[in-house]
């Protein structure tokens, strides 16, 4: 049997080893093509059926309604920071940001290149361990959207309810939560993805996108960087990352198979049961970061008493077999990312060792 490792990564993150196999056993011969996947013309039968599966099963899944495109770009999320501005902020409208962590203010800073922008609720006070109170937004009158981040992967938090912005489009950069848990699609002008962490490999990013808002992007933006390229060519404009949108079907279908997303939202809550309670009975041994009432299910980050220590507790994990435990660089802490494909398994592994590691060091 392969040996697998605890893996904690926050991105490239697990994926399933069912999906693995899978690609393994079609990696040389694709269907009998006497080729890979990644060997054949993208305008042909085979990959064009891999395109419409992995939008298929997109639309599905997520149930995405039928007034939405789906598209499959190239760039990462954080190409989308700048696609935003540049196609939908117009002279005289602002861009509205809600600073919840990192993410989002990579978002913010980037929108500022282009046009007026407008932070609307912020949580740095608190060096953004919670999301803040959205739900009495007040926008500028002339918003031209409404951007949220919907789980700040670097602090841990996660939006459990979403600000209503009436008319102006919500935009929503869920690139480490997308199909963690049941959306309301329907409430939202655009929802994006990098794929790399609950949906395959790095190399695609996903865009959800309402019809209105995918026709008629600026004449004066690069012909790449305009939805309505996209959304007019059924995202083969020019050559797509074939094998990154191949894998993310494979996921979609393993996610089908698991029951959905609404099974899989109650296994990321099994799982992360487990580690936040292993934290909140440690008697202050860990330390949640996040304030309770904004944990996220993906990405669970704490702290121990000294830096020495988390040092300690990084090393020693990584000696038993566990992968990516280490905070991310900007906050210091740990930092357990437990992504749809991220077994219960590991997880359970974690809260034992953490008992231990505890016994030895507490
Ligand atoms: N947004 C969030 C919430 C992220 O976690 C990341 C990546 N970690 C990004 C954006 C940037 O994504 P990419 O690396 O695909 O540009």
């Amino acid at each position: 049997m392969t040996k697998r490792a605890f893996n904690f990564n926050a991105g490239p993150a697990a994926l399933p080893l069912e999906v693995l196999q899978q690609a393994q056993e079609q990696f040389v011969d694709y269907h009998g093509a006497g080729m890979s996947i990644m060997e054949m013309s993208h305008r042909g039968a085979l990959y064009e059926q891999v395109n419409n599966e992995a939008q298929s099963l997109l639309r599905k899944l997520f149930n995405i309604p039928n007034n939405y495109k789906v598209l499959l770009l190239q760039g990462g999320a954080s190409t989308q920071f700048a696609s935003i501005p540049m196609n939908f902020l117009r002279p005289g409208t602002t861009g509205a940001y809600v600073a919840t962590g990192s993410w989002a203010e990579k978002a913010y800073k980037e929108a500022k290149l282009f046009g007026e922008t407008a932070i609307v609720a912020s949580s740095e006070a608190d060096k953004f361990n919670r999301i803040p109170d959205v739900s009495s937004i007040v926008l500028p009158e002339n918003a031209a959207y409404l951007h949220v981040t919907s789980n700040e992967t670097i602090e841990g938090t996660q939006y459990q309810s979403y600000p209503d912005s009436g008319n102006v489009p919500l935009i929503a950069d869920m690139s480490s939560d997308i199909l963690c848990r049941p959306v309301d699609v329907s409430k939202f002008g655009m929802i994006y993805a990098g794929a790399q962490k609950n949906l395959g490999p790095s190399g695609v990013t996903i865009v959800i996108l309402r019809e209105d808002l995918a026709q008629d992007s600026p004449k004066t933006i690069p012909t790449m960087l305009r939805y309505d390229t996209h959304a007019k060519n059924d995202s083969l404009y020019n050559t797509p990352p074939s094998f990154s949108v191949y894998m993310v079907s494979l996921v979609l279908k393993w996610l089908k198979e698991r029951g959905g997303v609404a099974a899989m939202e109650q296994y990321n809550r099994n799982k992360t049961n487990l580690i936040y309670n292993a934290i909140d009975n440690s008697g202050g041994f860990y330390r949640g970061f996040a304030q309770p009432e904004s944990r996220s299910i993906m990405n669970l980050t704490f702290r121990l008493q000294s830096e020495e220590l988390e040092k300690l507790f990084a090393k020693e994990s990584e000696a038993e077999g566990f992968v990516g435990l280490k905070g991310h660089r900007s906050v210091g802490g740990l930092r357990a990312s437990t992504y749809n494909a991220v077994p219960l398994e590991s997880c359970q592994a974690l809260v034992q060792f953490m008992a231990e590691f505890q016994k030895r060091h507490g």
